[in-house]
């Protein structure tokens, strides 16, 4: 018997050869599962692993998917958080996704064998969620949505849009930026804080392909301000041939009572906008997509141009985007409906069973925000479990990652973000951060 562990470290066939290995191999391609059986090898060659543990080791080692991106619990309070991907699906949009996934009937009329107008039920959908649409056009996001709006109606013409509008979304996307490089030309008019009806009508000409109006979602002007409302605005360029297109951003179908001040696609048609763009991925709940409602003659004008080919839309976008306005109301939604009583109790309950188990933890109030660029001075009441600040690194390292935020000195897991039922595995993970 030899004590040099290099001779006893299982050969790589042999352990992609056994039989609980071979299923992983089908499942994560070879190239993965050999990643961490080198791993363990490497493991056991340095004395810090028994060779009869191999194959459990390198089952632990493998990943759930053959992708990086994982599963994260959204404890920020943040509805809406563009760098944990936005709006979570429903699970009717996740099934529909995935049945989708495979070779279906995007474009295909099962009934005649013809070719068939490519996600004409997802257009439907959203025509009935917005009645006051003509028709519909979806794109890949809303900025694609702008720049496709801008390309058809002003490239080489001049878009007309307030000062106070030329806004940075975020990570240095500048609305005004993404407008010229469509070869449109940018007539500002009013001040930083202050526009009138009369300064849109009076930068009317000959070249003015359309008024733009953008909104600001990510901030607000306070003070000596004075913005043209879509309805004042509509009624000041009746009769002038000129388009109104509205950027509403966070994409509402109808109003949402929790918060007033959200623009709505339904209401921005109706006050007269003739084109209302937005995000499949904001307040709808949704897929990433750039809606487009309004005029029919406009929409055909967008579907028309060449550029629209470069933005479509793939089959499991359409799929996820008619069940979420087709299927149960989606999880943003649903977080956005939730009580404080209810948010106070699950809190109460998960800092209870933590406490229990030795965590430092306490039930209290908190602030939540829509995200996303919504909203951006209304905050949710929450509530949310309070942990030692020392905890968020390890609760972001977990299984499943717990992303919170760290304020006055504690970590803060809100819960109006994370859907009720992963409360339990919120749970799970607080108590393995802590060591428990
Ligand atoms: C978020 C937002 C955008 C960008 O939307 P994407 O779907 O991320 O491209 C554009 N305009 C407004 C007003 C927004 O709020």
């Amino acid at each position: 018997m030899s004590a040099d562990p290099r001779r006893q470290v299982p050969r790589t066939d042999t352990l992609l050869a056994d039989g609980q290995i071979v299923p992983a191999v089908e499942r994560l391609g070879r190239d993965l599962v050999r990643e961490a059986v080198r791993t363990v090898q490497a493991r056991i060659r340095a004395g810090g692993l028994a060779p009869a543990d191999a194959v459990a080791e390198v089952l632990a080692a493998l990943p759930d998917t053959a992708a990086s991106l994982r599963p994260v619990l959204n404890a920020t309070g943040v509805l809406v958080h563009t760098n944990l991907g936005r709006a979570p699906l429903s699970l009717s949009a996740v099934a529909a996704l995935t049945a989708a996934a495979g070779t279906t009937d995007v474009e295909l009329d099962l009934r005649t064998g013809r070719r068939g107008p490519r996600g004409e039920a997802a257009l439907a959908a959203l025509r009935a969620a917005v009645p006051a649409a003509g028709a519909a056009l979806v794109v890949n996001n809303c900025a694609a949505a702008l720049a496709l709006a801008a390309t058809a109606l002003g490239q080489g013409r001049e878009l007309v849009i307030a000062r106070g509008e030329l806004v940075e979304i975020g990570d240095g996307f500048r609305i005004p930026e993404l407008l010229e490089s469509t070869g449109a030309r940018l007539r500002e008019v009013g001040t930083t804080n202050r526009v009138t009806a009369e300064d849109y009508t009076r930068a009317l000409g000959p070249d003015t392909g359309a008024v733009l109006k953008v909104h600001p979602s990510n901030f607000v002007v306070r003070g000596f301000t004075r913005a043209v409302p879509v309805a004042e605005l509509a009624a000041a360029l009746a009769g002038s041939g000129v388009p109104l297109v509205a950027d509403v951003g966070s994409g509402l179908p109808a109003p949402e009572p929790a918060l007033p001040d959200e623009p709505d696609l339904q209401t921005t048609l109706a006050d007269g906008a003739d084109l209302v763009l937005a995000s499949g991925d904001k307040l709808l709940g949704g897929p990433q997509a750039g809606l487009v409602l309004g005029r029919a003659d406009l929409i055909q004008r967008l579907r028309r141009h060449p550029l629209y080919r470069a933005l479509r839309v793939d089959k499991t976008t359409l799929a996820a985007l008619e069940a979420t306005l087709r299927g149960p109301l989606p999880p943003v939604r649903r977080m956005l409906a939730a009580d404080l009583a209810g948010l106070r109790a699950r809190a109460a309950a998960l800092a209870a069973r933590l406490a229990a188990a030795g965590v430092d933890a306490a039930a209290v109030d908190s602030e939540a925000r829509v995200g996303g660029g919504g909203a951006p001075e209304h905050p949710l009441p929450s509530a949310a479990v309070s942990l030692p600040a020392d905890l968020a690194g390890p609760l972001r390292a977990g299984a499943p990652p717990v992303v919170g935020y760290v304020e006055g000195g504690r970590t803060l897991l809100d819960l109006r973000s994370v859907p009720p039922e992963d409360d339990e595995a919120l749970a799970t993970a607080v108590l393995a951060a802590a060591g428990r």
